[in-house]
Order: structure tokens, then sequence, then C-alpha cells
């Protein structure tokens, strides 16, 4: 029985069929799954296991189970390029989500600044104003106690009515990378590196 089983033609085509369809899996698995990456369904934890080739020092991706997930001890399986594909597009869209509000709060802390700024620039002017005021002595010194008062009126209206958007330390203070590769304040050191 075994003889005629073998001496089928047929046998043989069906254990070459067999073979190439292996081969096959093993290539879409290959295409399929992200090498050495695996993750916990339960929790989402996330681990890439590598081999560590210690006679040439390479490292390669290992796609055999073995570990198990430390935070729930569940069993770790592998990830798919679509499911690292959609992973990736959550976090991107968190950190962009994350930028936006901290860039947010630094809107808000720079307005609260320019704000503390305004108001004490306008306390120190009425405060100069006020000592100004009606003070006596030759005509020389009222003029002088004048002039003070004058200018610190000046310098507080002339602040209160600036335009936070156009104000130079503002807009470095808000974008500090940008105005460092602008090369703003490089000139004094003779612009050379
Ligand atoms: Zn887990």
């Amino acid at each position: 029985m075994a003889d005629l089983l073998s001496d089928d033609p047929r046998v043989a085509d069906l254990v070459n069929e067999t073979e190439a369809l292996r081969a096959r899996v093993a290539e879409l698995e290959a295409l399929v799954y992200v090498p050495g990456l695996w993750r916990c369904a339960k929790c989402d934890f996330q681990l890439s296991q590598m081999n560590l080739h210690a006679g040439s020092g390479n490292v390669s991706p290992r796609n055999e189970p073995g570990g198990t997930c430390p935070n729930c001890h569940g069993p770790l399986w592998r990830v798919t390029e679509r499911q690292s594909g959609n992973r990736l597009c959550d976090d991107l869209e968190r950190v962009v989500l994350e930028r936006n509000a901290a860039e947010g709060r630094l809107e808000t802390a720079l307005r609260c600044g320019w704000e503390a700024c305004r108001v004490s620039v306008y306390e120190m002017a009425e405060a100069t104003i006020d000592e100004c005021t009606g003070k006596g002595g030759t005509e020389l010194e009222r003029q002088f106690h004048r002039g003070r008062a004058f200018e610190a009126k000046g310098f507080s209206k002339g602040f209160g009515a600036m335009d936070p958007a156009l104000d130079d330390h503002l807009k470095k203070a808000r974008d500090p990378m940008g105005s460092a590769t602008a090369g703003d304040g490089l000139v004094g050191d003779g612009g050379k590196t």
C-alpha cells in the first residue's frame, strides 16, 4: 500500500505544492508582521525582542515566542504592520494635541508676563509722577522734576500702547529656536563660527 502511494506521481505533486505553500506563508508572514515586535493584548505593553550575536556583535529581530507581559504576565502577540501603523497615527495625533496644548499654555504665560510688566511699568511711572508733583526749589529744580514726571508719563503711555505681537523680546520668548537659527544676536562676535 505504502509503495503504491509513494509511486503515485500525484503524491510527489502534493508534497511540492505543500512546500511551495509553506514558503509562501513564511514570505507573507514576513510582510505582515513587524520584525521582533510583540504586544500584550490586555494592557498594550509593547516589547522589541532582539537576538544579540556575540561573535559578530550584530543584533537581529527575534520572532520566536517566549516572553510574557511584565505587567500582567499574559501572552505577548506579534504586531502586524497595520496595528503598528494605526498606533503610529494615534501617537502622532496625541503628540499634536499635546503640542497645541503646550503652545496654548505658553501663550497664556506670555500674556500674563506681558500684563505683569505693563502694570509694573505703570506703577513705577505713577510713583515717579507722585514724587515729582508739587516739588519746590529753584526754577531749574522745578523744571527738572517736571521733566522727570513728563518722561515717566510718556514711558508708561508708550508701554501701554505697545503691541506685544511686535515686541522682539516677546517674539524670541515665543520661538527661542527660531531666533537662534535666524542668527539673531550673533553679529557682535563677528559672525564667525
Ligand atoms: Zn500586559
